[in-house]
């Protein structure tokens, strides 16, 4: 066995979830590099995203009434929910994994453990803002789920339940009390369930200052490195193949977000994943500048302060492997600004620049983190969906406890990357 700082790790993908691996990893001891195949200038999933970090969200987004919400709104162009209807094997497997998913007693099982996930997540946060310094506007002010309509405020009213349940804070506060928690932006709606447990920060400032910690501590990152096929002998791999050379390591990590199926096939392994393609656009100078993230639950839509910027975010299409921007989509959610946020006009948004990006969904909306069975050596964290930044720092220390031979304190099972793969 070699010696701890002579064992090598090989990451594949440099978003979020790859880079908390590569750091908690690089801590304990291993000699960390991360292949990413996006440039200096890449813009993606991890980049642009709403920034939110989640306790609130312990219902998965297999859930009943979600596909059929989906169909209905397939033809509806200016939907937040959509799947396009295409010819794909991949996408009827995923539907159907997902309806299979979509139950009451899926939600029921895996509740706890989204739960304990976020809230371990959440703490990490606040030990790598002491670790990296104040640099990513990590704000702990808790976020606001507001509800346009009182069909809504009741609805979201039983969600708060199932958290409060399970231990989650939440308090149902009418308009009046929602417009008190938050006197900066002025709101028109009927009420809100507060998470007081909930997060926000600076995405991008998140993943390029967790960045130059990880190379200050020894770790490297490889920079147009596309993986594109593995070397492997009697079921280990001995390395990740890109067209500059193959790198070697005692360990891999799959961490590829939306792209991590495509390479797991080349193995023969089976982890369903569909993109979930989403936009945001951040305003610079907002007439008004609220202090806690919210969610106008009515049109899907997040909103989050970012330092001086005010970011909208929302939408999630399954469309396939494809970032291009759907203009009536993005109308969807700028038309829905205004109808919350009173003081906001449609014209604040005019030529400002729509960001896209592709979140991970596995059929059953839980991430895969665990070590493959045929591959003794590989490692799976994708998966996220739409929590894979507020997941982030536990996946990472999960892995690393993988990788150090500790059995993390989670449910490993419902995470496991080989409940998809067909008996031999
Ligand atoms: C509009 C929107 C809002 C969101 N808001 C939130 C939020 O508020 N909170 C939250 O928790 N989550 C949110 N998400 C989801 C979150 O952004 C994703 O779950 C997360 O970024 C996924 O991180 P990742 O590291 O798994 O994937 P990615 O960020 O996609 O990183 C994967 C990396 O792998 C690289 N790669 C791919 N293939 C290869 C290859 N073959 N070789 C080498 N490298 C490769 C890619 O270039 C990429 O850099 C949001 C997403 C969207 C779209």
């Amino acid at each position: 066995m070699n010696k701890m700082s002579e064992r090598r790790l090989v990451i594949i993908g440099a978003g979020v979830v790859g880079l908390c691996c590569g750091y908690y990893a690089q801590k304990s001891g291993w000699n960390v590099t991360i292949l990413e195949s996006g440039s200096s200038s890449r813009t993606g999933c991890s980049f642009g995203n709403a920034g939110m970090i989640v306790p609130s969200h312990v219902i998965p987004l297999a859930a009943p009434g979600m596909l059929s919400l989906g169909l209905r709104m397939m033809f509806n162009r200016r939907s937040p929910f959509a799947i396009k209807p295409r010819v794909s094997t991949d996408l009827l497997n995923w539907s159907l994994d997902f309806m299979k998913a979509a139950t009451p007693g899926h939600v029921q099982h895996v509740a706890p453990l989204l739960r304990d996930l976020n809230l371990s997540s959440r703490e990490a946060y606040v030990e790598l803002e002491t670790e990296l310094g104040p640099v990513f506007d990590l704000k702990q002010r808790g976020l606001i789920m507001l509800c346009k309509t009182t069909k809504m405020l009741e609805e979201e009213g039983k969600a708060a339940e199932l958290a409060r349940g399970l231990g989650v804070p939440a308090e149902v506060l009418d308009a009046q009390a929602v417009a008190a928690l938050d006197p900066g932006v002025t709101m028109d709606v009927s009420g809100g369930i507060y998470f007081p447990k909930d997060c926000h920060l600076s995405p991008d400032k998140f993943v390029n200052s967790l960045t130059q910690r990880f190379i200050e501590i020894g770790g490297s990152v490889v920079l147009n490195a596309e993986v594109t096929s593995w070397r492997s002998c009697n079921n280990r791999i001995v390395a990740a193949v890109t067209e500059a050379g193959e790198y070697e390591g005692d360990e891999f990590v799959l961490c590829s977000g939306a792209w991590s199926s495509t390479l797991a096939k080349k193995l023969g392994l089976r982890i369903p994943m569909q993109a979930g393609k989403g936009y945001s656009i951040t305003l610079g100078e907002p007439p008004q500048m609220p202090e806690i993230c919210s969610i106008l639950m009515e049109a899907r839509v997040a909103v989050t302060p970012m330092g001086n910027k005010l970011r909208f975010g929302g939408t999630m299409e399954i469309a396939g492997l494809d970032e291009s921007v759907s203009h009536q989509r993005v109308q969807g959610i700028i038309d829905s600004i205004p109808t919350f946020f009173p003081s906001f006009s449609t014209e604040l948004f005019v030529d400002k620049p729509v960001w896209s990006g592709l979140r991970p969904c596995s059929p059953d909306g839980i991430p895969y983190i665990g070590r493959f069975s045929t591959f003794t050596n590989l490692v799976c964290a994708t998966g996220h969906a739409m929590m894979g930044l507020s997941l982030a720092p536990i996946t990472g220390k999960i892995v690393t406890d993988i990788l150090m031979g500790v059995t993390p304190p989670f449910d490993m099972q419902a995470l496991s990357p080989n409940r998809y793969q067909p008996a031999n």
